[in-house]
């Protein structure tokens, strides 16, 4: 496999973090991204410490410039990046008659705005190289899901966002590519169970039951998906849309 360089954005924890060290593991430079660099070090470290190639970036998605730089620095320090996988992400989860504008404009901010200030900067080196792959997380909750009116909007918006860029990229040699995940364990499951006040354990419990594979899933799942759309095996695969959910979602 031929080594690329990879950016990761919200990979300091839970899906990204095990993406980002999925990526580095098949050979490639991992930027792993996130609001906040001290806290994707810590993943950037792990992966070093494996032998992988990794350094930390810290960046808001949703800012313009703020994009652009990491992107520019990323390519600086590690070579111009050829894969994206737009990660980073947010809930502020409320009914329709509670939700401020405020939480609609962050979490559209974050996942569309984010995955497409990121996607522009990166595809002139992608185009450059005649190579790309740009993956997206969308989510189950594309399918509508009670309390998620922004969220909802957010993970559908990456599917038709995902499919336009798959057909505008395509004949420079970019894919791209959405993995919808269904209940993975995270920090991000976590803070909406202490919300809804169930304990974390019988929040999972309860997710496990409602899958038909009997478990809730976990950061590598997804990561598993995103390695593959990013594989030089998956070149004839774009525009399309993996629920990864341990069942049939979609
Ligand atoms: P997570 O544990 O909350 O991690 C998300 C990461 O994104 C955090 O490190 C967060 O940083 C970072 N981030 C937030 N806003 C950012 C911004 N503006 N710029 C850069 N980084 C930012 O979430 P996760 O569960 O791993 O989810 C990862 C992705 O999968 C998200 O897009 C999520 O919507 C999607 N997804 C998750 C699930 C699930 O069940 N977990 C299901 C479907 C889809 P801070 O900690 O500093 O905020």
């Amino acid at each position: 496999m031929t080594a690329r360089t990879a950016i990761v954005t919200g990979a300091a924890r839970g899906i990204g973090a095990a993406t980002a060290r999925r990526l580095a593991a098949e050979g490639h430079a991992v930027a792993v991204l996130d609001l906040a660099e001290e806290q994707a070090q810590a993943t950037a470290d792990a992966i070093n410490a494996k032998g992988g190639k990794a350094i930390a970036v810290g960046a808001d998605v949703a800012d313009e410039d703020a994009a652009a730089a990491a992107v520019a620095r990323v390519a600086a320090e590690l070579g111009p990046p050829q894969i994206l996988v737009n990660n980073a992400g947010i809930l502020r989860d409320n009914l329709l008659f509670k939700m401020s504008a405020g939480d609609w404009d962050a979490v559209l901010g974050v996942h569309l705005r984010g995955a497409f200030l990121m996607s522009r900067a990166v595809q002139s080196s992608m185009v450059e190289a005649g190579w790309g792959r740009i993956v997206n997380l969308s989510s189950t909750s594309a399918l509508g899901n009670r309390g998620q009116a922004n969220y909802a909007a957010a993970k559908a918006g990456m599917q038709g966002f995902t499919k336009t860029l798959a057909i505008e990229l395509g004949r420079f040699g970019i894919t791209a590519n959405a993995v919808a995940p269904g209940f993975i364990e995270t920090e991000m499951t976590k803070a909406t169970a202490e919300r809804v006040g169930v304990p974390f354990e019988d929040f999972l419990a309860h997710a496990a039951k409602e899958t038909p594979v009997g478990r809730v899933g976990q950061p590598e799942d997804i990561a598993a998906a995103v390695a593959y759309f990013c594989s030089e095996d998956a070149g004839f695969v774009s525009g399309q849309v993996l629920y990864v959910a341990g069942g049939p979602k979609a």
